[in-house]
């Protein structure tokens, strides 16, 4: 029989379900099982060809309806992905193996804040009208043309939306690529917008591995590229792109620091420190990896957060009672379980966790390392899982510098009650998306994004319009032409 999670077809393409058996075939296993419930086909290039070339032929007709029409839309999709949050997040379970106690609130319920905010902001896309005595220029925000959007494998139905969304309000059509991990969301997502009535074409879904991200990124009728992926893949497609002189936006890896001053209050620091480094398996960008505590406080920290991340539930992650759901994959999971034998190898000092759960699926328990120092490689690399290194510290100058001292700067995040001090650490570090008594909150209304190697560009809030749009500047004179001959 075949299981719920399997497509109608790989690809969505011109607002219908599309196949080409003839590309690579991409399994999709479940993680918490390790069977397989789903197959996709890689993008022949005739599928890339019938993708772009649907998408720009879309997008003109699409930037010509007002703001409102196209708001109206994105706003209606917002609504049906709510009315089908369940079944969505069931999906979405199914694609990624998070715990649906997580995918019930954070996934399709966050694709639905950003089609509605972005819908909502649609209709006030406006330019300015600058005087010049008698004559005058006025701008023109317009769209860019036709986008590309490649996805990691983390939150395949929220990238996609946080793409989608602000790319379609301004008037642009999208193909959008996700990781061949996670194919199945997506889909759903471009099927929900043509039931909200958005015109065929506008919205394109094609899979395939990065050989199909780098056909998309380098079609020379591609305006602009928006990559949600590692360091080492950012640095390709943006060449690629460079090279097009096409915009890009980059959301890439972190290894962001969390710093817990003496005088924070511990259950909420070990809160943020848990939100921060277990959510979804510890499989988020902005994760606060190295936690910098303050000497005064550390034994009694670690104590707590010994404590409470004993409590986390590992199984079945369709059980809503399930906290905490297996690695994405299996060799997600050898990576991470390399990166815990390297934290034993250097003399880490392992306070809980450290090895694959016994269980079926690629669970591994949510580890901690104490007594990490800033050269060893659970510090620096990303690890992407559950593995949270703490690290001690003396002195606000301190720690400040040893937080910079990395090539990411995605996240940063500072607990502590003096406010004063807060607003100066938070200040003082290189890093774009930052929380004080707090960590990981990703509302839609906030720029999303990294400084350093972890990006460029900016997602979410009226900061990603800019990110999808430019400006025209028109001159008009009144009067007469002036030439020197
Ligand atoms: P990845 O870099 O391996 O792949 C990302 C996407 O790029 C995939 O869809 C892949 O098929 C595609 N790709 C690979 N090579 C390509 C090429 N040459 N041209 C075009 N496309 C190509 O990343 P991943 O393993 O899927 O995701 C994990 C990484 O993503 C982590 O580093 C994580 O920090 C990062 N991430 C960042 C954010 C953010 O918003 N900053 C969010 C989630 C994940």
């Amino acid at each position: 029989m075949t299981h719920p999670a399997q497509p109608k077809a790989s690809h969505f393409i011109n607002g219908e379900y599309v196949e080409d058996t003839a590309g690579t075939p991409i399994p999709v296993i479940y993680a918490a099982t390790g069977e397989q419930i789903a197959t996709v086909h890689a993008a022949t290039p005739a599928i890339v060809e019938q993708a772009l070339s649907t998408a720009k032929a879309a997008q003109k007709a699409w930037a010509k309806m007002t703001g409102t029409e196209r708001g109206r839309i994105l706003r209606r999709a917002a609504d049906i992905m709510r009315e089908r949050n369940h079944e969505l997040s069931v999906l979405e379970t199914y694609d990624t193996g998070k715990p649906l106690q997580e995918t019930l609130v954070a996934d399709a319920t966050s694709g639905a804040d950003a089609l509605e905010y972005f819908g909502g902001l649609a209709a006030s896309l406006t330019g300015e009208h600058i005087p010049l005595g008698e004559d005058w220029v006025y701008t023109k925000r317009e769209a860019l043309g036709l986008c590309v959007g490649i996805g990691a494998w983390n939150y395949p139905t929220q990238i996609a939306c946080w793409k989608g969304a602000p790319a379609l309000a301004c008037g642009n059509s999208m193909v959008f690529k996700p990781s061949e991990t996670t194919p199945l969301c997506a889909l759903k997502v471009a099927e929900i917008l043509i039931e909200a009535g958005a015109p065929a074409g506008v919205f394109n879904v094609v899979q395939g591995m990065g050989e199909v991200g780098g056909a998309l990124v380098t079609d020379p009728r591609v305006d602009k590229v928006s990559l949600t992926g590692s360091v080492p893949t950012g640095k390709k497609v943006y060449a690629a792109a460079a090279e097009g002189m096409k915009h890009v936006t980059m959301e890439l890896g972190g290894k962001s620091p969390l710093i817990i001053f003496d005088d924070a209050d511990i259950d909420n620091a070990v809160g943020g420190a848990i939100n921060g480094n277990f959510y979804s398996s510890g499989q988020v960008c902005s994760n606060g990896t190295r936690v910098f505590v303050q000497k005064g406080i550390k034994e009694k920290f670690l104590a707590r957060l010994a404590e409470r991340t004993g409590n986390a539930i590992l199984g079945d992650p369709m059980d809503e009672a399930t906290s905490f759901g297996p690695m994405v994959t299996e060799n997600q999971m050898n990576i991470v379980l390399g990166y815990i034998e390297k934290g034993k190898e250097e003399g880490a000092r392992l306070i809980c966790g450290g090895k694959r759960a016994d269980m079926d699926g690629y669970f591994i328990e949510p580890t901690v390392f104490a007594d990490v120092t800033d050269d060893m490689t659970i510090a620096r690399e990303e690890i992407f899982g559950p593995v949270m290194s703490v690290l001690d510290f003396d002195t606000e100058e301190e720690v400040v510098a040893r937080a910079n001292d990395t090539e990411f700067g995605l996240s940063a995040g500072v607990f502590t009650k003096d406010f004063t001090r807060a607003h100066r650490v938070i200040g003082n570090l290189e890093a774009g998306s930052c929380f004080i008594n707090s960590y990981n909150d990703a509302p839609v209304e906030a720029p999303f994004g990294g400084v350093k190697a972890s990006g460029v560009g900016r997602e979410n809030s009226k900061e990603a319009i800019k990110h999808f749009s430019q400006v025209k500047s028109v001159y008009v004179r009144m009067g007469d032409v002036e030439a020197a001959f």
